[in-house]
């Protein structure tokens, strides 16, 4: 390897190649002038340059053929109905891979793309729906240099093997896609050593997703004007919960997204920022630069917003500072870490000295997942074999009536539009907890689960597996997605 203390600076770079800062800049954006990043500071070897001035492509070391996976990710795309993008006109083959994977990825609606050397070959493979999927295995030779690539296009270091690393790009999606107008996607990328060689997972953010509506996500009519009852007081604490991945994210931004309007001050603390707000002042959590949970809280709090977006609840020094910040006349909207809606009750009541306050601001709990939607290309009408019987008695536990739901199951029988899965892209399914006093009086008292369950369910909530059932009923998704979900105690 080389030295990294041997490069020159950019004002050596510039200077020998003779040129000003801002063509400088462009030709390292091109990807004309191969560079490194050593902390903030940019890095050139003296042969990097002297090949750029001879008029070559920056040295990609491909040590197997590109060809195939260039070819594979072309042919996906064009299935898609999407363009290879506007390429610049001397990219280089690794660059024109990596774009074109992150392209795909996009187009297909994944949230995770995952490339890794394994054994004998390289995977690459993509999260849609929430479920991994093998996109292609390539030969392994080429998964270094693509790493490499992806490394430095996402501003991160070349030399540093043995470390993991986080890096970002942004990509203009361009048009060449029916529906891309002048859309670019946010991409997060983790750099991870492993054994049989460095493997990445790049995160793709959506940076329209900051401004999701409510209307966009699917509730059921009764969960949303609880929502919407309590959004219109614009004060209290509103919590949103369910494990990783479940859209508490979605749904937290949308809450804010409802309270935007001019005579709202909103503020967010987060760790990390997952999407940009317009007239939102975004606060990032920094611990190793002394911005912690806590005190960020308290000094947002000085600055009388009208609504604030912590990322998630922490533990208790955090809880007490929101509670009270809601007395002070504050809506608080948070995510925590729960099974479902009770569970989530129960774990804030842990975390409080003064179960009083807790009753007097806790206003709604919202608990949800996301299932995957029967693809509309080949949906058929069917009468669900599984989880029928678990189905009507669910139904029939929560009081309901079978014959109500005018059942209408479908199922996909898997098509091009879907990859043959039958499934394509995802909706809610949610249960909203509202306060009532009867309710409040038992957190007060220090009521267990199973206590507080009875009251809620006596209160009418309608709990994520009916709202499950419901939307299988209607087609929407089907018994299997929202038993597999769930998970099969739900069942019982
Ligand atoms: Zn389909």
């Amino acid at each position: 390897m080389k030295d990294s203390s041997e490069a020159m600076t950019m004002t050596e770079a510039i200077e020998m190649l003779k040129t000003t800062r801002p063509t400088f800049y462009r030709w390292l954006r091109d990807g004309k002038i191969k560079g490194m990043k050593v902390g903030r500071q940019w890095r050139f070897y003296r042969e990097d340059l002297e090949r750029f001035m001879g008029g070559e492509e920056p040295r990609v070391d491909l040590p197997a053929n590109i060809s195939p996976l260039l070819k594979f990710l072309e042919e996906r795309l064009l299935e898609k109905g999407v363009g290879l993008g506007e390429a610049e006109e001397d990219e280089d083959l690794a660059t024109a891979a990596v774009k074109r994977m992150i392209r795909l990825a996009y187009f297909s609606g994944a949230s995770d793309l995952h490339l890794q050397a394994g054994e004998k070959e390289g995977l690459l493979r993509l999260r849609i729906g929430g479920r991994l999927q093998e996109l292609t295995r390539i030969d392994r030779r080429l998964v270094a240099p693509l790493v490499d690539r992806w490394k430095s296009l996402a501003s991160c270091d070349l030399n540093e093997k043995n470390r993991p690393q986080d890096g970002r790009l942004l990509l203009e999606l361009g048009s060449g896609a029916d529906e891309a107008e002048a859309k670019s996607v946010d991409v997060r990328v983790c750099f991870v050593p492993s054994f049989s060689g460095e493997c990445l997972t790049a995160r793709l953010l959506d940076t329209s997703h900051g401004m999701i509506q409510l209307d966009q996500i699917d509730f059921d009519a009764a969960d949303r004007a609880k929502l919407d009852r309590v959004l219109a007081k614009g004060r209290g604490l509103v919590v949103v919960t369910g494990p990783a991945g479940c859209g508490k994210t979605s749904t937290l931004y949308a809450c804010m997204n409802a309270m935007r309007v001019p005579e709202n001050m909103l503020m967010s603390i987060e760790d990390p920022i997952s999407f940009t707000l317009p007239d939102v002042v975004q606060i990032r959590v920094r611990p190793q630069h002394g911005v912690t949970f806590a005190p960020a809280l308290r000094a947002m709090l000085r600055s009388d917003p009208d609504v604030i977006l912590v990322g998630e609840v922490r533990g208790r020094d955090t809880v007490e500072v929101f509670l009270q910040g809601v007395l002070n006349g504050h809506m608080i909207l948070t995510a925590l870490h729960a099974e479902d809606a009770v569970s989530a009750l129960s774990r804030l009541s842990s975390l409080c000295e003064h179960p009083q306050v807790l009753s007097d601001t806790l206003e709604l709990i919202v608990a949800q997942r996301l299932v995957r939607c029967v693809c509309p290309e080949c949906s058929q009408p069917c009468e669900p074999e599984a989880f029928l019987e678990d189905a009507k008695r669910e139904i029939a536990r929560a009081g309901l009536n079978w014959s109500d739901l005018n059942a209408n199951f479908v199922r996909g029988e898997g098509c091009a539009a879907c990859g043959g899965l039958g499934y394509r892209g995802r909706t809610v399914i949610a249960e909203v907890l509202e306060m009532t006093p009867a309710l409040r009086q038992a957190q007060r008292s220090g009521a267990g689960e199973e206590e507080l369950n009875k009251i809620v369910l006596e209160g009418g909530m309608s709990t994520m597996a009916i709202d499950g059932i419901r939307k299988a009923a209607a087609g929407k998704t089907t018994l299997e997605e929202v038993a597999r979900v769930l998970g099969l105690s739900w069942w019982k």
